[in-house]
């Protein structure tokens, strides 16, 4: 794409990030009017899709391809919105105004949302570059892992949280034998130890090991993958290793254009950086949220599909703020979780309703004031209404009667 091809009376809408947040953006842009010309910009081929059945139904082999894309092929051109595919852009010449792409051409914008998302983090041991080493990220990693699942090797599952999880229940189902190693004291850190003791429980029923507290010094093999050394010197057997300890931000393009970077893009509750033309959502933008009341980055596909199109609002001339309480989900075996809400477990008090055997059961995380800051349900569908407006509604409760399933939701309230 060369500058030359667009008229300099065109004003233009630029959105870098092929993923959830970028495709919503591009949708809303045209849905508020906005006459300009509308770029989308991704580096995978793919037309952008949804992520959550990569673990879930799709590595199961219960998705089709077709069902995981955001909008129908057409519908890009259907929209006028211009798709690059393929594409990357290598820097933002601010002062220009201008986007570098690889190759070299450059694309002028008037506005520019940065929805470039998050990479998964690397394990940096000896052997991490074996063939039947994954990570999961992309369509294409969760077809290759799917392969590998029906071979119904030994899987070991490096990292305890949502990726290797989900991960583990579909290859369990499959009929794999499964252990999960995670460094930390227990699995899901992010929800404290109690609710991460019943996932826990949870995968060991299934037939899954659980090595918690466990470093992984090596993965061993000669050009495949063989086994998956910890600290200490044991090693488990494994036919193939998945990885998933995390993401990191990519923050590169915005540091580089000398814009405000901390745990992610810097962004004001309007979604927008210090940059009046430049806006960044999803994944890769700390945002000011009026509802948690201060900057958080959230990594889940929920906060992408809101912030695209809220960031685009904005763009197309809007000043909302955004204040919505985060909000994400898992399936594992027969479990469906949803949680709301933003809690440090450390700092918070956490009440269990229904006991670990219960095929339905709630966590609520209380701050200091004994206010909800998140709750979750646990195929509590029925109940998931009232669980997301005690949080919402950052509702006082009494411990004691929210913790007994006896007690009606609108009892539970404090005074
Ligand atoms: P994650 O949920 O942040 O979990 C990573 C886990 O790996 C943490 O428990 C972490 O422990 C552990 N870990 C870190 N370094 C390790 C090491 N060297 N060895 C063993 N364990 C290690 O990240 P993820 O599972 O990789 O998922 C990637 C992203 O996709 C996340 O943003 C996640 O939220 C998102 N995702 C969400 C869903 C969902 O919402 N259902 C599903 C899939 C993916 P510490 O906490 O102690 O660092």
């Amino acid at each position: 794409m060369s500058s030359e091809l667009l008229h300099s009376s065109d004003r233009v809408y630029v959105v870098v990030g092929g993923g959830l947040a970028g495709a919503h953006a591009v949708q809303t842009l045209r849905a508020e009017g906005v006459s300009a010309r509308i770029f989308l910009i991704g580096d995978e081929r793919d037309h952008p899709y949804e992520r959550p059945p990569l673990s879930k139904d799709y590595l199961a082999g219960r998705t089709a391809r077709e069902k995981l894309l955001v909008h129908e092929p057409q519908w890009y051109a259907e929209h006028e919105v211009e798709l690059l595919l393929g594409a990357r852009v290598t820097a933002v010449d601010r002062a220009a105004g201008q986007l570098e792409l690889d190759g070299g051409s450059r694309l002028p914008y008037d506005r520019l949302l940065l929805a470039t998302g998050s990479v998964p983090r690397r394990l940096e041991v000896p052997g991490h570059d074996l063939a039947g080493v994954h990570y999961l990220r992309r369509i294409g990693n969760a077809d290759v892992l799917r392969e590998a699942i029906r071979d119904r090797g030994p899987m070991v599952v490096i990292g305890g949280g949502w990726i290797g999880l989900e991960v583990a229940a579909v290859a369990r189902q499959a009929g794999a034998p499964v252990t999960v190693v995670e460094s930390a004291p227990g699995l899901l850190g992010v929800l404290g130890p109690q609710v991460g003791q019943r996932f826990e429980a949870l995968h060991r029923r299934h037939g899954v090991e659980v090595r918690t507290g466990a470093g992984v010094a090596e993965i061993v093999g000669s050009g495949r993958v063989e086994g998956v050394r910890l600290v200490g010197s044991e090693v488990i057997p494994a036919a193939c290793v998945v990885v998933g300890i995390g993401v990191r931000p990519l923050t590169d393009l915005a540091q580089a254009a000398g814009l405000p970077v901390d745990n992610g893009i810097l962004v004001d509750a309007t979604l927008r950086t210090a940059d009046p033309a430049i806006w960044a959502a999803g994944d890769v933008a700390n945002a000011e949220n009026d509802w948690v009341g201060r900057r958080v980055r959230v990594e889940h596909y929920a906060n992408a599909g809101g912030q695209g199109p809220f960031a685009a609002r904005n763009m197309a001339g809007g000043q909302a703020r955004w204040a919505e309480p985060p909000f994400f989900w898992t399936d594992q075996y027969d479990l469906a979780m949803e949680y709301h809400g933003w809690a440090d477990p450390a700092r918070s008090t956490v009440v269990l309703r229904g006991g670990a055997g219960d095929q339905t059961w709630f966590a609520f995380w209380l701050d200091g004031s004994g206010a909800v800051t998140a709750g979750m349900h646990v195929n509590g569908w029925d109940d998931a209404e009232a669980v997301a407006a005690l949080v919402e509604s950052r509702a006082r409760v009494d411990p004691r009667a929210l913790a007994d399933p006896g007690t009606a939701w609108e009892a539970v309230r404090a005074g």
